[in-house]
C-alpha cells in the first residue's frame, strides 16, 4: 500500500464522540455551581439511567475502573490472606484492589481462544478461604458464566464481574455486570464510553449496595440516625462534571457499540479464510461488543508470529499491539517480588497466612501464555467506517500473504 490512511483514533475526536449532547450537560452542571456528586443531581440520575441499562437495582459511581475493582473487593470485605480468583490477562487495576483489601490474588488459566477464565479453570483453586471469584470479560467478548456461576453458587463463592471492556455485551439475553453479584465498569478515555476517567459498579444486593455506597465515601453513614466512619474506606466520588459527559455517552452508547459491531463484523468477514489468521471468538449464546479486535495468529502458519505480523501490519499503515500486556499479571515486578507496603511483603507474607506462601509458577498457565503470543490486538471504536476496515483488511490480507 502507497497511501497511509489516518484511522480514527480513540485518545482523540477523531475516535471519540464528544459533542453538543456533553456541552448541554456540562453547561447546566456549571451554571447550578454545584460540582460534587453529594448533593448534585446529574451523577445520581446518571446511576439511576446506569443500572437500568444493565438491568440491575443498583449503581454507583466512581473516580475509576480501579475504583470500582475495589469497591466491588471491599463489598465482600476478606480477611487477610483470604484469596480472590481472578485473571493473569487484565488491567492492573483489578488487581491492585485485591492486595489493597490485603487479600491474596489466585490467577486461574485462560482459554487461549476466548482469553477468559473458564469454570474448568477455576474449579480446582477454589478452597476455605477463597472470598470471590472475579473475571473480567476480556476485550468485550463475555466470560462463558453459566458454568462459572453454576460451580460458584455451589461453593458459595460470589461472582464478581469485570465488564470495564465490555459495555452493553450479553450473556444468553442479560447484560455483562448482572449476571454476578457485583459489575464493574471503567469511563477511562479508551473504553467504549469515557468520561475522562471514571468507573461504575453495579449490584442487586441491598447489602453491597450499601458496604459499597459507604466505601467510596470514608464510609460516612449519610442519612443514617447515627453516622459515623463506621470503617477504612477512602473517598472515590466522581464529580458532577465527570457525571455529565458520562450520561450524554450513556444515551449515545447504543449506537456506538451498534457501529463497533457492525465494523467487527465487516472486519470478521473481510479476513475470513486468510492463512494463519482469525477473527476473535465469540462465546456461545453472547455478544461481543469490541473493546477491541483481538486477531488470533497461528505461529505455525506466519513466521515470526504475532511480533512479525504487527511489524508487517505496521509497514502496510496499520498499528496494533503484538500479545497485548505482553506478560501475565503474575510476571509484573509488584506481584513477582511482592512489592507492596513498605518491605513487608504483606499480605502475601505474615502470621495471617497460616504457613501458606505465594508463588506464581508460570507451567500452571499454559492457556495464558498461548493466549499472550497468539494475539495481536487492533484497535477499533465508533467512528470506523467501511472503508477505515477495508483498509485495515487490505493490511491483514498483504501481511498474511506476505508471511505465509
Ligand atoms: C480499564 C480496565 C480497568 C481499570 O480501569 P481504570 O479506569 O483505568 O482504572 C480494570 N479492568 C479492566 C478489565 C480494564 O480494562
Amino acid at each position: 500500500m502507497s497511501d497511509k490512511m489516518q484511522l480514527p483514533n480513540d485518545q482523540n475526536n477523531t475516535g471519540r464522540s464528544m459533542g453538543e449532547e456533553e456541552l448541554a450537560l456540562l453547561r447546566e452542571v456549571l451554571d447550578s455551581g454545584h460540582l460534587n456528586c453529594t448533593g448534585g443531581t446529574v451523577v445520581r440520575e446518571f446511576e439511576r439511567r446506569f443500572a437500568e441499562s444493565v438491568g440491575t437495582d443498583h449503581c454507583r459511581t466512581v473516580t475509576s475502573g480501579t475504583a470500582a475493582c475495589h469497591a466491588a473487593i471491599a463489598a465482600v470485605d476478606p480477611e487477610p490472606g483470604d484469596e480472590i480468583i481472578t485473571t493473569p490477562i487484565t488491567d492492573m487495576g483489578a488487581i491492585v484492589p485485591i492486595i489493597y483489601q490485603t487479600a491474596i490474588p489466585i490467577f486461574a488459566d485462560v482459554d487461549p481462544e476466548t482469553y477468559n477464565v473458564t469454570a474448568e479453570t477455576i474449579e480446582p483453586l477454589i478452597n476455605r478461604r477463597t472470598k470471590a471469584v472475579m473475571v473480567t470479560h476480556l476485550f468485550g467478548n463475555p466470560c462463558d458464566m453459566d458454568p462459572i456461576l453454576s460451580l460458584c453458587a455451589a461453593k458459595g463463592v460470589p461472582v464478581i464481574e469485570d465488564a470495564a471492556q465490555a459495555y452493553g455485551a450479553t450473556y444468553k439475553g442479560r447484560s455483562v455486570g448482572s449476571l454476578g453479584e457485583i459489575g464493574c465498569f471503567s469511563l477511562q478515555q479508551g473504553k467504549q464510553m469515557t468520561s475522562g476517567e471514571g468507573g461504575m459498579v453495579v449490584t442487586s444486593d441491598a447489602r453491597h449496595e450499601r458496604r459499597m455506597r459507604l466505601f467510596i465515601d470514608k464510609a460516612w453513614g449519610y442519612g443514617d440516625p447515627a453516622p459515623d466512619h463506621y470503617f477504612l474506606a477512602p473517598n472515590y466520588r466522581m464529580t458532577e462534571l465527570q457525571g455529565a459527559v458520562a450520561a450524554a455517552q450513556l444515551t449515545k452508547l447504543p449506537a456506538m457499540l451498534k457501529q463497533r459491531q457492525a465494523m467487527a463484523s465487516r472486519l470478521a468477514e473481510a479476513i475470513q479464510g486468510l492463512p494463519g489468521v482469525s477473527a476473535p471468538k465469540i462465546t456461545e449464546g453472547s455478544t461481543h461488543t469490541y473493546w477491541k479486535f483481538p486477531l488470533r495468529i497461528d505461529e505455525a502458519v506466519i513466521k515470526g508470529g504475532s511480533d512479525a505480523f504487527s511489524a508487517r501490519m505496521k509497514e502496510a499503515g496499520v498499528w496494533s499491539a503484538p500479545r497485548y500486556i505482553r506478560k501475565p499479571a503474575f510476571e509484573c515486578q509488584v506481584l513477582k517480588e511482592k512489592r507492596t507496603f513498605g518491605r513487608s511483603g504483606f499480605p502475601f507474607v505474615g502470621p495471617h497466612m497460616e504457613g501458606r506462601t505465594v508463588a506464581y509458577d508460570p507451567a500452571q498457565y499454559p492457556g495464558t501464555y498461548e493466549a499472550l503470543r497468539g494475539v495481536v490486538v487492533l484497535p477499533i471504536n465508533e467512528k470506523y467506517q467501511p472503508e477505515h476496515v477495508d483498509y485495515v483488511a487490505a493490511a491483514i490480507t498483504e501481511s498474511a500473504a506476505d508471511l505465509s
